[in-house]
């Protein structure tokens, strides 16, 4: 059941408006906030009532046994769990004798509300104690794109009733909290019992700092703390400290319509190599450079962040207010799990909550990275560079599997496979292509080519020489990478996989070709013209799987035969399969978990002609259920496609949904980062049609009747393009380039020369209108319906 919409819209703020215990966890994954180094969900100040207390540093772990029933050669032993490390959110107040507690008294007014430009989450309270005290708080806290080791909190309670009053804030770090207990959905994360060990505890007048270190995994985190107090009355400030805890209490009787302020500075360390002295100097420095700064120069910064952020990036939707604000909700959270990852991986929730075990999927490089590349490449440059630190890993999984180049892991935070789950997790060697066109495309669009040549040719190389030795030619000389799985988890260790083998033979082409471009360097990896030349057969002869009976292609070999699903007798609360039929079942029917040749038709699209997408479409369209969040963007990319442009919009609103509506029940584990980046590529790829395959930006813009206007930025070479979409023409802007610059778009396949000084306007050519119905598996319509503007 979908529940009622629980943030109204607006461009701008995502807002909570009252209190809803029942959500608490998921609102704490929506008002999470984090740069991609530091993340701290959004818990309530007080820490209490919490659905799921959260505070992450990027890469932080401990790692633990996989333990299998029945172990087998190959399987990776031991696994890696982000860690809850020190909670610095907290800050408890005592209202004359009583704390504040939303579950006791009266909560009067109570909002939160994310700030999308100015990166701040506030929050306001008015609360009556049980003893009918009132008082009036008002918070709002941001961590730092400027300064990443850097959060802060800005704390003010005013006395709200017409007496004195006697306050007592509790400022304070707290390591190895409780944490609720797992659930038994595959999904979630392990919890680890008091994960942390104490080294170090201090204490100033004003703050303090907890050192600790994981047991196992040997990391040593530092979390310290100063407070700046603003009160018109005479305040104490004193502090304490234990090994898990450390406290500053501030105490003051004010006067009615009185205010006390604190300001919580508070940063974070963590190293596997650094010193404990070097750890405390480092938080310490963290903490300096964030004073001289001061509350109002951090907001400044954060703010002047967020401008450059939106006014490269924002996207523009007239039609449809609620995909506007969710648009911008999922560029916001993209931006909070990279702008500061600094080679460290964007995983599947980002630094909001502890789901999958805070590991870093194919989510990375095939929908994250897409949207970072049009729109803060730096951040990719930067995760191109996660995933080549990670290559001696890659190697070493590739021997053991027997294979040779890198088998880059399923899951992972810091680059050995965590997967414990053969089939759904080492078997998808696809993610290998996505790591290779991800560089690709990267180095596309920003013209790195110092990034090429110093990281880029070894991935390709690594990848094609992966490819090369997984697959194999048959006797006509067809190239078959067999037994293994791709994106539908559904259909596993199965033959040519199609998205598989087009991501491959695309990864196997860039290889020769960058190869070629770099002949010294590709010679010092042992890369030999016979290798190269082997690259571009296994390429030139890739099977990909067709039924000529019923003219679709095949999503592997012999799908098309395998018994249908009975989707019938399948009752909707059976979603998703994977948690209530066996596997083994799922995996010898035709049912797609997520867009899988659906996938391969936007990456790949290329190597489809129109008619073949329309009709795969709607084969694949029958039998896919969307129990992956990674879905609904792309069944929008090809729906809008192949001329469904209703249909689109439907999944365009379940991907960019998906939080905000809490659609698959599961945000309280982290936000679905594939799905919020998904809302730009479906408005975008989508909606805008853009395609990359041959190294010029094509579109082939096409509105549904609920949108009347669609707008977007794409960095281009460094260069700035606009696009802006409406029901019969598009306009194409560029921005941000030398005066005499030209660049070259296609529009519908029509090649256009847009320049600085003059835009482009040209029309959209009429929708095709004899197109079957399309039909989803029964029950598996989309989640939610268009808005009622649209006819
Ligand atoms: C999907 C994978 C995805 C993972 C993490 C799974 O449900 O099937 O494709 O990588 O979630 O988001």
């Amino acid at each position: 059941m979908i529940r009622e919409r629980a943030y109204p819209v607006e461009p701008w703020h995502v807002r909570e408006t009252r209190l809803d215990m029942d959500v608490l966890a998921q609102s704490e994954s929506v008002f999470a906030l984090s740069n991609g180094h530091v993340g701290l969900r959004g818990n309530l100040d007080e820490g209490e009532p919490h659905g799921l207390p959260g505070t992450y540093l990027n890469s932080f772990y401990e790692l633990r046994p996989l333990p299998y029933a029945e172990a087998g050669f190959g399987f990776p032993e031991s696994g890696q769990t982000i860690v809850n490390v020190t909670n610095g959110k907290l800050i408890r107040l005592l209202v004359d004798d009583e704390p504040l507690d939303v579950r006791y008294g009266e909560v009067l007014a109570h909002e939160r509300v994310l700030d999308m430009r100015a990166g701040t989450l506030h929050r306001s309270l008015h609360w009556r104690s049980p003893a009918g005290r009132e008082v009036r708080v008002n918070t709002t806290r941001l961590v730092s794109f400027r300064q990443r080791s850097v959060a802060a909190i800005r704390y003010e309670v005013e006395v709200a009733d017409g007496k004195p009053l006697r306050l007592i804030v509790q400022s304070e770090l707290v390591a190895n909290e409780t944490l609720p207990p797992q659930s038994r959905d595959p999904r979630v994360a392990a919890v680890l019992e008091s994960p942390l060990e104490a080294e170090e505890e201090l204490t100033t007048e004003d703050g303090g700092l907890l050192i600790h270190r994981t047991k196992v995994s040997g990391l040593r985190v530092a979390a310290a703390m100063e407070h700046e107090v603003e009160s018109p009355a005479r305040t104490t400030v004193e502090s304490e400290g234990y090994e898990d805890w450390v406290r500053t209490t501030i105490g003051c009787v004010l006067e009615p319509g009185q205010t006390l302020c604190v300001v919580k500075y508070l940063t974070y360390g963590w190293s596997s190599r650094r010193s404990l002295p070097a750890l405390r100097d480092q938080v310490g420095a963290a903490l300096a450079a964030a004073r001289l700064d001061g509350w109002d120069g951090l907001v400044r910064e954060q703010r002047e962040y967020l401008d450059e952020f939106w006014d490269a990036a924002d996207v523009e939707v007239e039609g449809d207010p609620e995909v506007q604000q969710a648009v911008r909700f999922g560029l916001f959270h993209v931006l909070q799990a990279g702008a500061r990852a600094e080679r460290r991986p964007i995983s599947a929730k980002g630094l909001t909550g502890p789901g999958y075990d805070g590991h870093a999927f194919w989510d990375t490089e095939m929908f994250v990275l897409p949207v970072l590349t049009y729109t803060h490449p730096a951040a990719v440059r930067d995760a191109l560079y996660w995933r080549f630190s990670t290559l001696e890993q890659a190697h070493e999984r590739a021997r053991t599997l027997n294979l040779k180049g890198a088998a880059f892991p399923w899951r992972t935070i810091e680059g050995p496979e965590s997967s414990g789950y053969w089939p759904a997790g080492t078997a998808a060697f696809h993610i290998a292509a996505g790591v290779a066109d991800a560089m690709r495309r990267y180095v596309l669009i920003s013209g790195d080519r110092e990034l090429e040549r110093e990281i880029g040719l070894t991935l390709l190389v690594e990848t094609a020489r992966l490819w090369r030795s997984l697959g194999h030619h048959d006797r006509n000389g067809q190239f078959h990478i067999d037994g293994v799985t791709g994106p539908d988890e559904y259909t596993a260790v199965k033959n040519d996989n199609i998205y598989t083998n087009l991501m491959a033979q695309r990864n196997l082409q860039t290889a020769a070709e960058v190869a070629m471009r770099y002949r010294d360097e590709a010679y010092h990896l042992g890369v030999t013209d016979e290798e190269a030349a082997a690259w571009r057969d296994a390429a030139s002869a890739m099977h990909i799987p067709y039924d000529d009976e019923i003219d679709v292609h095949q999503q592997v070999e012999g799908f098309t035969r395998l018994q249908e699903w009975d989707f019938v007798d399948t009752p909707s609360d059976k979603y998703p399969l994977l948690l209530h039929y066996p596997y083994f079942d799922l995996y010898r029917k035709q049912v797609v978990k997520q867009a899988d040749l659906v996938l391969a038709m936007h990456w790949r699209g290329d190597a489809f002609t129109p008619e073949e997408k329309l009709r795969n479409f709607l084969y694949y369209e029958r039998r896919t259920v969307r129990d992956s969040s990674l879905s609904a963007c792309t069944q929008a990319v090809l729906a809008a496609e192949v001329g469904y442009t209703e249909l689109a919009h439907s999944y365009l609103r379940e991907a960019a949904l998906m939080d905000l509506h809490d659609l698959n029940e599961n945000t309280r584990d982290g936000v679905h980062m594939a799905s919020l980046a998904g809302a730009w590529i479906a408005l975008v790829a989508g909606f805008g049609g853009l395609r990359d395959h041959d190294g010029v930006p094509s579109f082939a813009p096409h509105l549904s009747s609920g949108l009347s206007r669609l707008a977007f930025s794409l960095q281009w070479c460094g260069m700035r393009l606009r696009v802006d979409v409406r029901p019969h023409e598009t306009t194409y802007s560029l921005h941000h380039a030398a005066h005499d610059a030209v660049m070259e778009v296609r529009h519908y396949g029509k090649s256009i020369r847009v320049t600085c000084d003059e835009s482009v306007t040209v029309p959209i050519p009429p929708p095709p209108d004899d197109l079957p119905t399309p039909e989803q598996a029964p029950g598996r319509a989309p989640l939610l319906r268009l808005p009622e503007t649209t006819s």
